[in-house]
């Protein structure tokens, strides 16, 4: 754990982000928002076919934006989706993109009021984008974004996620 602005936590979990006790918890969705693998397979078991029956309403959304829906069986009240970037080597606005991802999550959380927020390590996965770069545009990003959110919380799916997190905030 790592205190930063003094009204805001940023916290390391590991295991599932499915289970997380948080106002929100963010997938990484692909541009469909209609499932995938990986988180947001994961994410969709947990919530139940309703997730997938609104988000059939919200005609996707673009690489580097995200939209929130209810979490309807899941601990948490909302689920933002958001789209990482895939990996293509880095010179494809790849840094920017998933920068973005976390800056329009916490604007999103702060939309619906959600003060405790839970992310995987977006695009790390199937996009394929590095976990050490990953992981830290993503501390830098949150510790960087004006938000009201007091908890931010990394969900690490594994050690080599976990041990990326703590270098990214020094404590590695
Ligand atoms: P992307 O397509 O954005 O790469 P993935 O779901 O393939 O998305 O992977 C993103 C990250 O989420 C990876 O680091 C993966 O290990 C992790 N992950 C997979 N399942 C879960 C889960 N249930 N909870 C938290 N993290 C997960």
């Amino acid at each position: 754990m790592s205190s930063d602005r003094p009204s805001q936590r940023l916290e390391l979990s590991v295991g599932d982000i499915t289970t997380e006790r948080v106002d929100a918890i963010v997938n990484a969705a692909n541009e469909t928002l209609l499932g995938g693998g990986g988180v947001d397979g994961a994410i969709h078991r947990a919530a139940g076919p309703e997730l997938l029956a609104h988000c059939r309403t919200l005609g996707g959304c673009p690489t580097g934006q995200a939209k929130v829906t209810p979490g309807f069986r899941l601990a948490a009240s909302w689920v933002i989706h958001t789209v990482g970037p895939i990996w293509h080597g880095g010179d494809q606005a790849e840094p920017e993109l998933l920068a973005s991802c976390y800056r329009q999550s916490l604007a999103l959380a702060d939309e619906v009021g959600a003060r405790s927020v839970a992310f995987p390590a977006i695009s790390t996965g199937v996009y394929g984008y590095p976990m050490a770069p990953a992981t830290q545009i993503a501390i830098e990003t949150v510790r960087s974004t004006p938000t009201a959110v007091e908890l931010v919380r990394f969900v690490c799916f594994n050690d080599e996620a976990m041990s990326a997190y703590q270098r990214a905030l020094g404590e590695g």
